[in-house]
Order: C-alpha cells, then structure tokens, then sequence
C-alpha cells in the first residue's frame, strides 16, 4: 500500500467513543473529530469514492487515519473478549559424532486468547504498543503495521521487555477504508497476517525439536566402521599405454577390457579378442574375456607400454 493512501474510516464521537463513518450522520453533522489532532471531521459519503473521514478546515494531520485505526482495533479487540495468536513451528537437524543424522520439528498450533482488559497508549518505558491485552497472568502486546512497522531499535526494546508480542500486517490487505468487520477479522481472528515478534514459548519449542532430531539420529543405525571390502567392488587396473586408456576389471566370471573408441586400436583389440577368446559387448561397449586369459592380455599392454 502507498504511504497516504489509508483514508480515515474511524474517528471520536462526541460522547469519546469510536465510531466508522458508517455509523454516523453525512457531512459535520456527524459531529466526530480526529483522534491524532482533535480538530473537527465532517463525514464524507459520496457515491464515488468510499467513505471516509476528511478534516472539516485544510491541516497537515499525517497520522490521523492510522491513529484512528489503532483505537478501531483495540475496540474490535474488547468486542471479541481476546485474539487469536500465531502458531510457531521449528525445525531443526542433528548429527550424531559418528555421522548420523536425524530432523525434528516442534510446533505450538494457534491460540486464543482471552483477555480481561484492553488497552492502548500504555507506555513501557520507550515503547507505546498499539494494543495491550491484559490477563490474569501475562500481557500481550500488539502492534499494528499499516504503513509503519517494527524497526531493529524497537524488537530489541520488546526482547528486553520479554511480554508477548506480536505484529498484526495490516497492509496486505490494501484497503484505503476499514469497516468493523473487516478489521475484526484481520485483528482478531486471522493469524497469516501476524508475526510473532517476542514468543515466550519460542526456546521451549526450539528446545524440543532440537531433542527429537537427537533421538531421530540416535535410533538410527550405526553405520558399519569397518572400510567397505575391497572384493565388493570390481578390481579396476588402469593402463595408459602410448597415451590411451585401457581399463580392466576382474568379476568373477571374467575380466573386462574397456578403452575409449579408437578405429586403428580397435583392430588391435579385435586381434587379442580373436586370439583369447574374448568377446564384444555392444550393450557395454567393452569385451568380456574369461579369466584364463588376463595375464596374457596383461602381457599384450605390458608390451605396448614398452
Ligand atoms: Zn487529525
């Protein structure tokens, strides 16, 4: 959303209570003024643009729609008697001294919360959250981004202080007007929009993901230490006789020339094909000779090699 583009929709009645443009007479009739500025608003209802809050003399009141806004969200807040909060969910790995690894993931599903008090404008030292919900035992911090979000300076401010905090996006939304409901479901129930800022239960949840990745590594087998056996693997000797490749390996049922493909040398592969029974596999590209025959292909290399 473009900074300037959120239009006022709330503004204090004349008893002090919140009110949306909806709920109010047209024009100054409405009797309402700005939460930011406490100048007088008269209450536009066109048939073109969305209603909205506009300030009755011209004013230099930047803050005025989302001063608004803050004080509308409390209100829906207290309405709904508690929030809902984020789930957290956290993955970790861990590997065993011997190589083993395990993953584990420890997550905490979203939560209600219900709250006997709410407050704005309450100061802790250098920060003002937005919305304060108070329960018997903890109180939960809310900061509501429209156009202004929590800076490094700020996190750090609310780590220290350790509350419950979160952050409530409103600007994914894009609206330039909120009415009740729609703000009542952004603030209230829906948890994409909200990040966790200071997460009480965070260390907990990392704590166990870090355990079940251990015990996931250390059930798993122990990898034999031995080095694998030598005879497992076909025995490969590699000559370079004259520059080429001759590759030879030893199975069980034969030894097995390779050399990449040379017109002039395959002729001469040909010849020891013809004179130790050897035999050529196309689907391999490479000649299958029986074991009798090795040391004198050897002795075949050995000569090229000089
Ligand atoms: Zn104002």
């Amino acid at each position: 959303m473009e900074t300037g583009s959120l239009l006022q929709s709330f503004a204090i009645a004349k008893d002090g209570q919140i009110v949306s443009v909806a709920d109010v007479e047209r024009g100054q009739a409405c009797g309402c003024t700005c939460p930011a500025c406490n100048a007088p608003l008269i209450a536009r209802q066109g048939d073109v643009r969305v209603w909205h809050f506009a300030h009755a003399l011209p004013s230099d009141c930047p803050g005025g729609a989302e001063t608004a806004l803050h004080l509308a969200a409390k209100k829906v807040v207290e309405r709904a008697g508690g929030t809902m909060f984020p789930p957290i969910s956290v993955k970790r790995t861990y590997r065993t001294a011997d190589g083993r690894y395990g993953h584990g993931e420890a997550s905490l599903p979203e939560q209600w919360i219900d709250f006997d008090e709410v407050r704005t404008e309450v100061s802790f030292g250098e920060v003002i959250p937005d919305v304060v919900g108070h329960t018997a035992i903890a109180t939960y911090l809310m900061e509501i981004g429209v156009t202004h979000f929590v800076d490094a300076d700020k996190l750090a401010v609310l780590q220290r202080l350790g509350m419950p905090a979160v952050e409530i996006d409103l600007s994914r939304f894009e609206r330039e007007s909120w009415d009740w409901d729609a703000l009542e479901r952004a603030v209230v129930h829906s948890t994409d929009n909200k990040t966790w800022l200071v997460c009480p239960q965070q260390r907990a949840i990392e704590q166990q993901a870090e355990e079940l990745a251990q015990r996931a590594a250390e059930s798993r087998p122990v990898a034999s230490s031995a080095p694998p056996a030598p005879a497992a693997k076909p025995n490969l000797t590699r000559y370079r006789p004259m520059g080429r490749i001759i590759d030879l390996r030893d199975y069980p049922f034969g030894v097995v020339l390779w050399t990449p493909y040379d017109p002039v040398f395959n002729e001469v592969v040909k010849g020891w094909s013809r004179k130790y029974g050897g035999q050529y596999q196309p689907k391999f590209k490479n000649w299958l000779f029986p074991l009798p025959a090795r040391p004198f292909i050897v002795g075949e290399i050995e000569q090229l090699l000089g």
